[in-house]
């Protein structure tokens, strides 16, 4: 039955999909490393696409982005200087700002094209952020800053497309990758990374985890149900210091009206808890698949 428009199909395997209704395309471009498109949505409103994979959308980025985010920060007691890697719309950036005691935010993504089209399109992700005095902004493959930055960070956010063959993410989800970003750590430093669904690429999220795992002895993985995705999405991270599961939930109600940090439209001690809580089969799949990911043998999702 055609509904009067335009469809687009995202494919979370290829057995299954994900259709959003759209009203029109709003930009559409091809950088030098990947298509960018960005829609107007009947559900989501206006939704970020890179090489046919939803970024974010107006209308429920903030469960993602806050969710990536706040664990970390909170979890470290003083998140000075904070390195972001990719984030290219900024609502990764926006919410680590949210936290006054963050005196650096250093953004590397490879592609302008991505932070362009987003600030023009959908400026309400970044929400001046890109502006902040506090915001330093790198144009480089994320890889390279790591290895080659020589600076230390107290908390490391990968918010990066997804581990797909051939696409500029493959690389900064491997064990060479990790061992890079916990060298420029310093004590008690964190690093988290989006790690795919934890329902449509288990395997995958398992090996994310694994290979955090095997760099800093200490890991963790949580996730969270994103309507844009259709999916539970994962979150894998290694911690050189605090483990964000083990917070108080009720200590960190205070602590988010301790520390200032205002506007928060998703996280909370209640949610904290329950990103924390996962299945049997999640907790399973974490003990038993996966594999170590490596520069010769890379992971990736199903599609
Ligand atoms: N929230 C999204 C998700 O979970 O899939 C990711 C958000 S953001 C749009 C992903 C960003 O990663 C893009 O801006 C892209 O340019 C950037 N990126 C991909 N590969 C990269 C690399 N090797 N170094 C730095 N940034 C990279």
């Amino acid at each position: 039955m055609s509904l009067g428009w335009k469809w687009f199909v995202e494919y979370q395997t290829p057995h299954s999909a994900h259709m959003h209704g759209i009203k029109r395309t709003l930009h559409s471009r091809r950088t030098k490393l990947q298509q960018i498109d960005i829609v107007e949505t009947h559900e989501y409103g206006r939704m970020l696409v890179l090489d046919g994979k939803v970024q974010s959308t107006v209308r429920d980025e903030y469960i993602y982005h806050e969710s990536l985010v706040h664990p970390v920060m909170f979890a470290h007691l003083n998140p000075r200087d904070v390195l972001i890697i990719g984030g290219g719309e900024g609502g990764t950036l926006r919410e680590v700002l949210r936290h006054p005691g963050v005196r650096r935010a250093v953004m590397v993504d490879i592609d302008a094209g991505v932070i362009e089209s987003s600030k023009k399109y959908m400026p309400e992700l970044s929400a001046g952020a890109f502006e902040d005095k506090r915001t330093e902004l790198v144009i480089e493959d994320g890889r390279k800053y790591v290895e080659d930055c020589g600076r230390k960070f107290d908390v490391i956010i990968m918010d990066v497309t997804d581990p797909l063959e051939d696409r500029p993410g493959q690389l900064l989800y491997t064990r060479e990758f990790y061992e890079a970003a916990h060298n420029i750590l310093r004590e008690n430093g964190i690093l988290v990374t989006q790690a795919t669904s934890t329902y449509y690429s288990t395997y995958c999220f398992a090996t994310i985890y694994r290979t955090i795992g095997k760099v800093f002895g200490k890991a963790g993985g949580y996730h969270v149900w994103v309507p844009a995705y259709d999916s539970m999405w994962g979150f894998a991270y290694g911690t050189k210091g605090p483990d964000p599961k083990e917070m108080q939930v009720e200590r960190l109600g205070k602590e988010i009206k301790k520390k200032g940090v205002k506007g928060l439209r998703y996280y909370s001690g209640e949610i904290h808890g329950s990103l924390f809580t996962l299945p049997k089969e999640v907790v399973k799949s974490m003990k038993e698949k996966g594999e170590i990911a490596t520069d010769s043998k890379p992971t990736f999702m199903p599609i």
